[in-house]
């Protein structure tokens, strides 16, 4: 089949805005921020860059508007939370005035606005992953705007995203984006809370997300946001991980996004992307699947993983803690107990425990050789 033949190497910019930007407190769609960043859209499409919007504000929007109608229709005493789907209905109803607010900002620049709602199945499973990437290339070689969000109308507890901040992370992998801006309500990273610390600064610059910078990222929420500084953090390390640039930076700053692509001083705080772009199976190992468990392996292994690029083979494994089964994710751990390396196992816990240390000719022959196997492994820093 067919692309749309596209004759420049235009680079794709996503740009991911939270509930608290595009919703005012009463839940309207804050039609004044979604014209601001059409506007700047338009303006980074006119440098020659694709524009990929990630944008929440589904169930601050649909909330709001849900109630009033139910309290126009004499139903007050309904608790949307309390109904089954309630919250997630409420999404539904949210996300086409999100729509409307974005169609018609694009429209003034005379942009399709092109609307994609995601679950992390649509990036887990290589042929979900690759209809994806498929459907938003084609959009932007319509020339068109993709908006998107979780499908949170259908989203499963279980399984969800959870927060705008790390989908954005993600689909900047996916459609192998040059830049991720990730717009909210204050200027970037500080040193401190500025809330509560005047001498806090800006950190302009971040080379390496080390597990210093996490702690002090952690908490910092606003009302209506899942995600905060750590949310924001923790998609950054994602896009660098996945050779993303990242910044973090004020929603309301004028032209942000084209400086945020420029990489003009001050924008927000700039994170440096990784030489190099891991895999997008690797990537969601080490970054979406939640670990099920923790297996201890021997000095030999370790250097055998890190160094070596090679499986985890039984013989190398010392311990087992945990729950968990074929496919499920894992924390590698060293014999002082740092966590090194995250990986989806092929054995269960129960076959782990009854065989660790085993040498694989002891192995019944039911089991792969391998209990983690190296393209299924990631070695963290
Ligand atoms: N997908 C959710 C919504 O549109 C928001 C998730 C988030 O705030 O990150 O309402």
């Amino acid at each position: 089949m067919a692309r749309v033949e596209r004759t420049d190497g235009r680079s794709v910019i996503v740009v991911k805005i939270g509930s608290s930007s595009v919703t005012t407190d009463d839940g309207a769609v804050d039609q004044a921020v979604v014209a601001k960043l059409a506007r700047e859209v338009a303006a980074t499409r006119a440098l020659g860059h694709d524009v990929v919007i990630v944008t929440s504000g589904a169930i601050a929007a649909g909330m709001p508007a849900l109630l009033r109608s139910l309290q126009n229709a004499g139903k007050s005493d309904v608790t949307i939370e309390r109904v089954e789907g309630g919250l997630r209905a409420a999404s539904a109803i949210g996300q086409t005035s999100i729509m409307n607010g974005f169609e018609a900002a694009l429209a003034e620049h005379d942009l399709l606005a092109g609307q994609v709602l995601l679950a992390p199945t649509d990036l887990m499973f290589r042929h979900r992953y690759l209809k994806s990437r498929g459907t938003l290339r084609a959009l932007l070689d319509f020339g068109a705007v993709p908006i998107i969000n979780e499908n949170d109308a259908i989203a499963d507890d279980e399984i969800r995203f959870g927060d705008n901040d790390r989908l954005a992370a993600l689909v900047a992998h996916l459609i192998e984006a040059t830049h991720l801006v990730l717009l909210t309500d204050t200027d970037g990273l500080f040193t401190a809370d500025p809330r509560v610390d005047e001498s806090a600064s800006l950190i302009e610059e971040i080379v390496a997300i080390d597990a210093e910078l996490e702690a002090a990222a952690g908490g910092a929420r606003s009302a209506q946001s899942r995600g905060g500084m750590a949310s924001k953090l923790a998609a950054a390390k994602i896009a660098t991980w996945s050779g993303v640039e990242a910044v973090i930076a004020h929603a309301e700053r004028e032209s942000v996004v084209i400086d945020a692509v420029a990489g003009t001083s001050g924008v927000g705080t700039r994170f440096r992307a990784r030489q190099g772009r891991l895999a997008a199976r690797k990537l969601w190992i080490a970054f979406a699947l939640p670990s099920k468990g923790r297996v201890t392996v021997d000095d030999g292994a370790r250097r055998a993983l890190t160094n070596g690029g090679k499986s985890l083979l039984p013989a190398g494994v010392t311990s087992v803690e945990g729950t968990f089964g074929p496919d499920d994710a894992v924390e590698i751990v060293d014999t002082a107990g740092v966590v090194f390396a995250k990986g989806q196992v092929r054995w269960s816990s129960d076959q782990l425990g009854a065989f660790a240390g085993s040498q694989t000719s002891a192995l019944p022959p039911d089991l792969s050789d391998e209990v983690i196997h190296r393209d299924a492994l990631v070695v963290l820093p």
